[in-house]
């Protein structure tokens, strides 16, 4: 029997990261030794210095409702942060803290977007950016790259992508699932094209700000143009090793804080007050103090790729920063291996699973369907295992 769920629910995918992480949960569940290379999560635990200011926020008796856009001190400490790391000029009123990034990002398109606007997605792009466009009732318009030009887009492709229905561009860089980070002057190349095109809002996901190797990330509100058209997101999860207190956090022009504001207000009311006091001292800390996960991330990176180019088939460019790789697999599709037929990176992925124990995410889902999203994330000896095990299935 079919259940009367609603039309807006039934449009809307999976979340293919998240299900791939509970796929490999159960498997592993049943006793399957699966190592896990799909989800964006840290393994390192939360700094000692943050869980430090939680406790103390618990033993203050912080346990009542905070303002729905978020402790003061928090958004005054936010907009600390947006001077310091990315020179930008935000003030407590231009700040709401959320849920996590994804309800910030969720929480701007549902006041911004109306049906029928267009939202371009440079691809690949995060899975759940299509999924919210969707539930605006947006229409999302990807514009595609490949990993020859290491998965960047040129402005003439954004020039011919934009319609007088575009109303949005979701940009993300360092970018989930290429680890692409444009260059400042890159920015500035595209933020010319957007220049002429004034009814274009900008949300710029700087997630993985913190997260790179050799480029220090731009911020596209950093350029003066796109200043009061851009929504800069930002969260503690990935940087911080905090992705289950849920922090995100937007700086926007006043009138979309407030909207967002009203929104929550209606959806979640403020953030968890604890991760809230948490999140004071970790937006403060110095980068430096988060530098050896950075490292650490860096010396993975370059082992799997290095792996990754030993497995004939496996096409890999190497990322700036976040924690994925992002290799093109097409070489195998329309081939049998072991019997399987592949047809397609799904295919692929599924395979990888079933005969390596390895858990990846397909890049369809990315908006990149000749790729497959490999995070290192994971141990060492984890990865080192997990693509030793790819290369023998593959073989
Ligand atoms: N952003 C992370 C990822 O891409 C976490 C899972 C999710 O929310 O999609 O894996």
């Amino acid at each position: 029997m079919s259940h009367p769920l609603s039309d807006r629910i039934n449009s809307l995918p999976v979340s293919a990261t998240l299900a791939m992480a509970a796929k490999a949960r159960e498997l592993k569940g049943q006793g399957k030794d699966i190592i896990g290379l799909s989800l964006g999560e840290p393994d390192f635990n939360t700094p000692d210095f943050i869980k430090v200011a939680a406790i103390e926020a618990i033993n203050q008796n912080y346990n009542s409702y905070s303002p729905v856009d978020g402790y003061l001190e928090l958004k005054e400490a936010i907009c600390v942060k947006f001077k310091r790391d990315n020179g930008l000029d935000y003030k407590p009123n231009q700040i709401v803290v959320s849920t996590g990034a994804k309800q910030s990002i969720a929480n701007v398109a549902q006041v911004l977007l109306n049906k029928g606007d267009e939202v371009l997605l440079p691809a690949p792009y995060w899975v759940s950016y299509s999924a919210i466009a969707t539930l605006s009732e947006a229409t999302f318009v990807e514009i595609p790259s490949s990993i020859d030009t290491d998965f960047k887009i040129t402005p003439a492709q954004l020039e011919a992508a934009i319609t007088p229905k575009t109303k949005m561009i979701f940009f993300n860089s360092p970018n989930n699932p290429s680890g692409t980070i444009y260059s400042e002057a890159e920015y500035r190349a595209l933020a010319e094209v957007l220049e002429k095109h004034p009814q274009i809002f900008i949300l710029s996901d700087e997630i993985y700000e913190h997260v790179n190797y050799d480029t220090k990330p731009f911020s596209f509100a950093a350029i003066e143009s796109m200043f009061d058209r851009t929504i800069t997101v930002n969260g503690l999860a990935k940087a911080f090793a905090m992705t289950g207190w849920r922090v995100g956090y937007i700086g926007a022009p006043e009138w979309i804080a407030k909207a967002c504001t009203k929104m929550q207000g209606q959806v979640t009311s403020g953030t968890n007050c604890i991760a809230q006091r948490a999140a004071i001292t970790a937006v403060l800390a110095p980068v430096e103090k988060i530098q050896y996960m950075v490292d650490e991330f860096k010396t993975r990176r370059d082992i799997v790729i290095g792996l990754l180019r030993e497995i004939d088939g496996f096409k890999v460019n190497v990322p700036d920063g976040a924690f994925y790789v992002f290799p093109d697999i097409s070489a195998f599709f329309g081939k049998s291996i072991n019997g399987t037929k592949i047809n397609n990176a799904n295919d692929f992925s599924l395979y990888i699973l079933e005969n390596a124990n390895v858990a990846t995410v397909t890049g369809d889902a990315f908006g990149a369907p000749n790729c497959i999203r490999i995070s290192y994330a994971a141990s060492e000896i984890q990865i080192r295992e997990a693509i030793k095990r790819i290369k023998i299935a593959l073989s």
